[in-house]
């Protein structure tokens, strides 16, 4: 089975997709490797930086 990705429109094998229940097929509109990119670059910003920031103060405690 093959699934389109909406981030770079290439048309991969359903096994480059996450499952995601909320979506209607079962799987993620981004292939893994689109997703890989966005939180790369969640994590550059200052957004993900504090979100980072926080996830290690509760690891913390
Ligand atoms: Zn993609």
């Amino acid at each position: 089975m093959i699934k389109k990705c909406s981030k770079c429109r290439k048309t991969r094998d359903i096994k480059q997709f996450s499952k995601n229940a909320t979506n209607s097929d079962g799987y993620d509109h981004y292939c893994k490797i689109c997703n890989r990119k966005r939180k790369h670059e969640y994590f550059r910003t200052s957004k993900g930086k504090a979100a980072m920031k926080r996830a290690s103060h509760k690891r913390k405690k």
